[in-house]
């Protein structure tokens, strides 16, 4: 299948005008991390390479990408990569489980009875 310029053109606006419509929807809530505000960019919930489709609302959130979150400081979209928006969860949730667990060792018990 050809792929013109015309036809790069003509995704290309499409898909900013998508981009802004679902920034603008999500007030800056980045739908990765859950927090906002901040979020720049656009991710798909299933990426185009693992079957998802690139222009379909319904798989698109909105997501910190250029720059960090503010709270947890992921580059969401980046970040992400190209896993689906439940591995994406899965890979969270362990961050941040990991995360505690070091955390509370490195605190160590509490120096009062
Ligand atoms: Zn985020
Ligand atoms: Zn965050």
């Amino acid at each position: 299948m050809p792929v013109g310029p015309d036809r790069w053109e003509l995704e290309t606006h499409r898909w900013r005008q998508l981009r802004r419509a679902i920034v603008a929807s999500a007030r800056g809530l980045c739908g990765l991390c859950g927090h906002g505000p901040g979020a720049d960019t656009v991710d798909h919930a299933i990426p185009p390479s693992r079957g998802g489709a690139r222009f379909d609302p319904a798989n698109l959130i909105a997501a910190h990408g250029k720059h960090p979150c503010p709270t947890c400081g992921r580059k969401c979209n980046s970040e992400k990569g190209s896993m689906t928006i439940t591995e994406w969860r899965v890979f969270l949730a362990t961050a941040s489980a990991l995360a505690c667990s070091a955390a509370s060792r490195s605190r160590g018990r509490p120096a009062t009875q």
